[in-house]
């Protein structure tokens, strides 16, 4: 996508030293966040500070209450140029932390009608700490800065509460991708699968889409000494589970993309002698291909109803779209590895595999050309295989990740906007680092 090869921004070791300069309050910052954390759509104490964090700075614009908490601010350069957007989320987990620090969360709240811990267990403290240090070290070099950013604060990546809309598609549709519309858009998200010091990402699809199926068998309750005077849903949701094993073992290329067909819950009947009217079941679907998903949700469907018809009884299949699948363009993403390398250091930006998990950075990039990349958490002389995952109550990132996180968002976005920008240099031998190295 990039129209001129990507070369490295004239502001180079400044963002570095700026970034260092800023490091320790973004570690404040992270820590404050971790020690109040808040669920999807309830960010109203995070997006307080950011949107304080904002204005203070001196953003050309910030709007808040953006799809409930979200807020966005814009900061235009002092030389013409292209947009980039560049996002954080900013919602933490209903789990319990179990992590030893002077930061540890004792936040509990009501989630969905269950009292729960709050944690933020998916690191989303951290990519908004990064995200309010970033704007922090360009708006100090405002007038040297090519184009403008747009600074996206996300409420509810991890879904909203049951029956409320939110995240990155009410953003969109309540317009931070447009006036202006950016160019492009880069996100981050820190991980326990690699280690301090690398960065990780890959060219095209890279996060799966997440849909979830909601399937009720329907039967005629009866007793359980005389089934044939009515119709069984235990069985017949025995087989519907063992039937959609096959949609994607029978049915998908998975020379192409792979794909998984989850049922998570069965709750049907309550004693041994009674055969129950219905039971209900809830499972995940992910794929990596829009094609797929499509053909993978009509396979279940078809599938399910017709074992339920099978039956004499019935299956209703609800399957809800969450979230696309995270696909950074592949143009794009060449054209930045270069910086991702610059910044990590050559043998610490790596291609890493497809992830099952899903985000829904993939709205905004269907909007537009967007690169999302991965930053290592764990301390050296710690395995990855060995740490706790993100979404565990164990979940504690090293804070290193912090600095790199943000240089890696500074230099991504100067590099791109000082590259497509009208002044950008395009003599041939010029400090070009090559949009297809
Ligand atoms: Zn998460
Ligand atoms: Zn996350």
């Amino acid at each position: 996508m990039p129209q001129r090869p990507i070369v490295a921004s004239s502001l180079g070791a400044r963002l570095d030293a700026a970034a260092a300069a800023v490091e320790a309050k973004v570690v404040a910052w992270r820590r404050d966040l971790h020690a109040h954390p808040e669920l999807g759509n309830r960010e109203f104490r995070t997006a307080g500070i950011v949107a304080a964090h904002l204005k203070a700075l001196g953003l050309d614009e910030v709007r808040t209450g953006v799809a409930h908490t979200g807020v966005v601010g814009l900061l235009k350069g002092g030389k013409p140029g292209p947009v980039v957007a560049l996002r954080a989320d900013m919602d933490a987990l209903p789990v319990t932390e179990e992590v030893d620090v002077p930061f540890v969360s004792k936040a509990r709240t009501i989630w969905n009608g269950e009292e729960v811990g709050v944690m933020h267990a998916c690191g989303h403290d951290l990519h908004t700490a990064i995200l309010m240090g970033v704007a922090e070290v360009l708006v100090g070099l405002r007038r040297e800065l090519t184009g403008s950013v747009k600074f996206i604060f996300q409420p509810a990546e991890e879904m909203p509460p049951a029956g409320e809309d939110g995240g990155a598609r009410m953003m969109i549709a309540e317009g931070a991708m447009e006036a202006p519309r950016p160019d492009a858009v880069f996100g981050l998200h820190v991980t326990s699968r690699l280690p301090l010091g690398d960065i990780g990402y890959r060219p095209g699809p890279t996060m799966a889409s997440s849909d979830t199926q909601q399937i009720t068998v329907l039967g005629r309750q009866t007793h359980g000494a005389y089934p044939w005077l009515g119709v069984d849903p235990i069985v017949t949701a025995a087989q519907v589970v063992l039937g959609l094993q096959t949609v994607v073992s029978r049915g998908v290329d998975l020379t192409h993309e792979p794909a998984v067909v989850t049922i998570g819950a069965i709750k049907g009947g309550v004693r041994g002698n009674i055969i129950p009217d219905k039971v209900e079941m809830q499972g995940t679907i992910r794929t990596f291909d829009e094609a797929m998903r499509d053909d993978v949700h009509e396979r279940v469907t078809t599938l399910a109803e017709a074992i339920g018809r099978g039956a004499r009884g019935h299956c209703q299949v609800c399957i809800r779209k969450n979230y696309p699948v995270t696909v950074n363009d592949p143009e794009l993403t060449a054209a930045m590895a270069p910086t991702l390398a610059r910044v990590a250091g050559a043998d610490r930006a790596q291609v890493v595999p497809k992830a099952m998990g899903s985000e829904d950075f993939s709205f905004f990039q269907r909007v537009v050309p967007g690169l999302f990349f991965f930053v290592g958490t764990v301390p050296t002389g710690t395995s990855p295989d060995a740490a706790a995952p993100n979404h565990s109550p164990r979940f504690h990132p090293d804070e290193g990740c912090l600095i790199l996180g943000v240089r890696a968002l500074l230099h991504v976005a100067c590099d791109y906007l000082e590259s497509q920008g009208p002044s950008a240099a395009r003599a041939p031998g010029s400090a070009a680092v090559g949009a297809t190295a």
